[in-house]
């Protein structure tokens, strides 16, 4: 037997016992003639002390960081306890000892505060693992799977795989395809998700199917994407949007209660996406505060959102604001004190590239009720009194204008309200807030290609007031520049999004069901029916053999462990995660082939 006993588990109680530990050297101190080694394996570090009789064996046989080690004794309470770890008050006094196996000497220390650099822990990603830090995020993510399959399995979704070599149809992101020696020539797709299977398990009859299931998508990598994530998949028929909501929300609560003991009582708030894109310039606002974005002035406002604010801020002659297309504002609670460097940097954060605006205007609401601005010149005190009044601003807020074209303006004034709320400590990795942001529009605009994409994706249902619009209209885009006047821009779609402190977690629709609107969906995307037959034809096919009502959604398994686990990197909770360049720099992935391999595939490179 190698072990009676695991290094996290010895206490004061079992002393007097004869035990046998196994595991990995984590530290050896020497001390004349007496030598402490911690031990250290999953479950935690128990120190072993070597007397004078193991000195001739321990010269002879040198231990050093990382060898395999199994050592007997007996448990002993310890005269310096160490109660930072559940072992602290003992340790073994060892009789014998085996040295399993060397190691050499690792590349980093294998500590919580390592010295290795995020290449070096990549590369050897093995050693990074015995981490505790990492360890820890890997057991969160064990958590979160374990309550997920023990949630929906008493609700009776049904586990059920799909294939990972599929035929390739891309849609949204590019995909990874896979050469079929059996079919020279021929390519299989690797899954940018199992839409489509668990649509047609849903024709099936399998009315409650879940999978935590690998997806692949070939995009260029932003800061924390990964080519292969994994995905909470499920899928329901004979369900509307709201019986998704409250099975997937009490999902989420669950989690929460089982791997961080947080009792999510309250009803998860709702917000339509038009909400969200004006109050927070996002469609995944953080709602742990508020600080929401007023509009002052938009070209393209519709439904009454600028009466309040519209005339307040043309004709003073600033052109700045009169000639934007929008001008937008958030007002910081107990900023007003800022002082002028505090705002030039502010200034300086908004002109950076990745936020690219020109500049930023200022209203300080100080205490004493009185408003002072930069740009006094333009603006009276009771302009700006006005203004900070319909920015909901209070005596001692500091307000922040943006200026500029509609879009970046939206985005930049989002960012900049995220970056507030971070430095004025209102986003709390400890404090969780969920969002259901409903009603998404059903197309986008897709510039390169002037024609309309799906939001979410193609079978996703329209909200069935639009579905006249949709059938009723042609799809051309006449005017490139007027993409937003042409009727679809308006069509609303069975969508929802779950988020969590401003990360989309889960996303998710009612689907088409019907053979003529899925047709019709395709056509409105620009698809010919030959190519819709092609690329969709079982789907299409399976729709006239009785396809029930259905739909579902897809968490991100992994950002919702990172979030959980209050990390900014989805990485630090993947056990082999690729690097941002798509490599695993561990094996070497990817890599050249054999020739051999090319001739069995027919396949000839023609780098370029
Ligand atoms: N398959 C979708 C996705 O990956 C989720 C869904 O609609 O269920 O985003």
């Amino acid at each position: 037997m190698y072990r009676t006993h695991t290094c996290g588990e010895l206490r004061i109680t079992d002393t007097t016992k004869q035990v046998t530990l196994a595991g990995w050297v984590q530290t050896v101190r020497k001390f004349g003639a007496i030598t402490f080694v911690d031990l250290r394996d999953r479950y935690g570090i128990t120190q072993l002390l070597f007397g004078e009789s193991l000195q001739p064996q321990l010269d002879s046989q040198p231990l050093g960081r990382e060898f395999v080690l199994q050592a007997k004794g007996t448990v002993h309470e310890r005269s310096n306890k160490n109660n930072h770890i559940a072992t602290g008050d003992i340790e073994i006094a060892v009789t014998e000892f085996t040295i399993l196996n060397k190691s050499a000497v690792p590349p980093f220390k294998i500590e919580d505060d390592t010295d290795g650099g995020d290449d070096l822990r990549m590369k050897y990603r093995y050693l990074d693992l015995r981490r505790n830090a990492i360890k820890r995020n890997l057991e969160l993510r064990y958590a979160v799977g374990r309550s997920t399959r023990n949630y929906l399995h008493e609700n009776g979704f049904m586990d059920i795989e799909t294939p990972f070599l599929i035929k390739s149809t891309p849609e949204g992101a590019r995909d990874f395809v896979v050469p079929s020696r059996m079919n020279p020539g021929q390519f299989y797709a690797l899954p940018q998700s199992p839409q489509t299977f668990k649509q047609l398990l849903m024709v099936s009859g399998y009315d409650r199917y879940y999978q935590i299931v690998k997806c692949f998508r070939d995009e260029d990598l932003r800061a924390d994407r990964q080519p292969e994530f994994t995905q909470i998949d499920c899928e329901m028929c004979f369900v509307e949007q709201e019986d998704i909501l409250n099975m997937f929300e009490s999902l989420v609560k669950r989690i929460f209660k089982d791997v961080k003991n947080i009792d999510y009582a309250e009803q998860v708030q709702r917000m339509t996406w038009e909400d969200a894109m004006w109050q927070y310039g996002n469609d995944k606002p953080d709602i742990r505060f508020g600080m929401e974005i007023l509009n002052l002035k938009s070209a393209f406002l519709k439904g009454g959102h600028l009466e309040a604010t519209g005339n307040l801020i043309n004709g003073a002659n600033f052109g700045v604001f009169d000639n934007a297309e929008t001008v937008l504002a958030i007002a910081v609670p107990g900023c007003s004190e800022y002082t002028r460097k505090q705002t030039d940097e502010l200034t300086d954060w908004v002109k950076r590239p990745q936020i690219g605006m020109n500049g930023m205007v200022y209203i300080k609401y100080n205490t004493d009720g009185s408003l002072k601005s930069s740009v006094d010149k333009f603006y009276s005190e009771e302009k700006l009194k006005a203004i900070a009044d319909a920015a909901n601003a209070q005596p001692g807020d500091l307000i922040l204008i943006l200026a500029g074209r509609e879009e970046r303006t939206r985005k930049a004034t989002s960012e900049l309200r995220l970056e507030m709320g971070k430095r004025l400590g209102f986003r709390k990795d400890d404090e969780f807030k969920l969002l259901w942001v409903l009603d998404f529009p059903l197309f986008e605009y897709a510039e390169d290609d002037n024609r309309w994409v799906a939001r979410h994706h193609p079978f996703t249902s329209p909200k069935p007031d639009h579905i006249p619009v949709m059938i009723g209209n042609n799809p051309v885009i006449e005017n490139a520049e007027k993409y937003l006047e042409h009727p679809y821009s308006n069509i609303k779609a069975n969508a929802y999004d779950l988020v969590l402190n401003g990360n989309e977690i889960g996303g998710g629709s009612i689907r088409i069901f019907q053979r003529e609107l899925q047709e019709k969906m395709f056509a409105a995307l620009g698809m010919t029916q030959e190519e819709a037959n092609h690329k969709f034809g079982f789907l299409l096919g399976a729709f006239e053999y009785g396809a029930p009502p259905h739909g579902g959604l897809a968490f991100g398994f992994d950002r919702l462990c990172a979030i959980l686990g209050g990390s900014e990197s989805i990485r630090d909770f993947i056990a082999f995660p690729k690097n941002n360049s798509g490599r695993d720099v561990m094996i070497d992935a990817p890599s050249a082939i054999d020739n051999k391999q090319f001739d069995e595939l027919q396949i000839q490179l023609n780098l370029q």
